[in-house]
């Protein structure tokens, strides 16, 4: 499969900015080359542009090679980066399951990319003949985000298989949830469908949001578009350093998951169990997706109590609902006891 025929012209013809840290690499006992502060060290020095060291960590904790990974700021930034180097703005466009993440439409609006939505079935699934129906010529992303925010739910895998099989350009599967769900990653798969780009992210089982540490994994050759592209020194040493200090403390994190999940069933069973919750949708995420008969009103009892939950009741297929972290014990606790004191 050629994936350049999806590249933008200009990205393709791009030769990209070239750093020092690009034009030599190797060990040397004297740099000169960067016009670097030669004190404090080493924070007086650019960072390793590529990531080498972290992205070799990576890759063997995510079962991939270092040649399919990009690291970017959060996934904000493999998101825009998909956007810039597939779309041709006012003449592309992109396909999106709804309701889903809403940075990718935020993304598509900056780039001037038109932005189709597609409703997933009332129960969240995915229907792909209804999704590749909403394709054409120009179509060169389609956006999936599995377990899916706010819905909480794995798209189903078989439509998910026939959308990446069946669609002449790049799908995108935001991962971002997948610590949290039973179900085995597209990475197992990448090396099987070269149109693919599987976002995963530090932000939430690793505890990282305020880091900003976001993955991108694909073919080596979609990679090297994500690296022409991408600013040169995008991950910072502190960065770089901070989450290689985090990936080497891999069971911290299944132990925080561990917790996570655990509340998230006690939470469920909790939410059902009062008499005027709707429905509390299943979840393999961190989260929990909640109809109930007035949203902006219990939105608001909450908060009254210093209790802030997601107000989803405007977003397709989510009337009434509340998306609610699963949060520590404690946490889950309050929010339990604060609705028992409300009066429907
Ligand atoms: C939280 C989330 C992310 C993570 O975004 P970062 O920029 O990495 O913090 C990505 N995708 C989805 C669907 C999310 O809900």
């Amino acid at each position: 499969m050629d994936i350049t025929k999806w590249v933008r012209p200009n990205i393709r013809l791009l030769k990209p900015y070239s750093c020092a840290r690009n034009e030599f690499k190797g060990e040397a006992s004297i740099y000169l080359d960067a016009n670097e502060n030669p004190m404090n060290s080493p924070y007086s020095r650019y960072p390793d542009p590529l990531q080498e060291a972290l992205k070799a960590k990576i890759a063997r904790l995510k079962g991939v090679r270092p040649s399919q990974i990009m690291l970017g700021v959060g996934s904000d930034e493999p998101i825009d980066l998909v956007i810039r180097i597939f779309c041709e703005p006012q003449h592309d466009n992109i396909v999106a399951i709804d309701p889903t993440y809403g940075m990718y439409r935020v993304c598509a609006g900056i780039n001037n990319v038109e932005y189709r939505r597609v409703l997933l079935n009332e129960d969240y699934t995915l229907d792909a003949e209804r999704l590749l129906a909403a394709t054409d010529r120009q179509t060169k992303v389609i956006f999936l985000c599995s377990p899916n925010n706010p819905s909480g739910n794995l798209l189903n895998r078989s439509e998910m298989t026939r959308t990446v099989e069946n669609f002449d350009g790049i799908v995108v599967v935001d991962e971002a949830y997948i610590d949290f769900s039973s179900e085995a990653s597209w990475l197992t798969v990448l090396d099987n469908y070269p149109n693919i780009i599987v976002f995963h992210t530090f932000s939430k089982a690793w505890g990282l949001a305020s880091v900003r540490c976001g993955m991108a994994f694909a073919s080596e050759e979609i990679i090297s578009f994500f690296n022409k592209v991408k600013y040169p020194y995008n991950i910072n040493l502190l960065t770089q350093n901070f989450v290689s200090e985090h990936i080497a403390n891999e069971s911290r994190k299944n132990g925080w998951v561990e917790l996570i999940l655990a509340q998230r069933e006690w939470l469920a069973g909790q939410l059902n169990a009062i008499s005027w919750v709707a429905k509390v949708y299943p979840s393999d995420a961190n989260f929990l997706l909640v109809k109930t008969p007035d949203a902006d009103g219990i939105y608001q009892h909450l908060a009254d109590k210093g209790i802030i939950v997601r107000n989803r009741s405007s977003v397709s297929l989510c009337a009434g609902c509340l998306r609610i972290t699963v949060g520590s014990p404690e946490e889950n606790a309050a929010l339990v006891q604060a609705l028992h004191d409300l009066n429907i």
